[in-house]
């Protein structure tokens, strides 16, 4: 079985422990850098959680 690297930590994860969404996009990392990373960009395009998801985001931040 093919293992990935991580883009974040460098660790190497099968292909289930990756974030499927960010695979997608040609992108390796693990479900917990993934939500990491997720949180940080998050918290820089919305630092007082006006938004409950980026779909929200989409909707109401434009
Ligand atoms: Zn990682």
């Amino acid at each position: 079985m093919k293992n990935y690297i991580c883009n974040e930590c460098g660790g190497e994860f099968s292909k289930n422990q990756l974030d499927p969404e960010l695979l997608t996009d040609g992108e390796s990392f693990c479900k917990e850098c993934a939500s990491s990373l997720m949180e940080a960009g998050r918290d820089f395009v919305d630092p007082n959680h006006n938004f409950n998801s980026y779909e929200d985001w989409d909707e109401n931040g434009r």
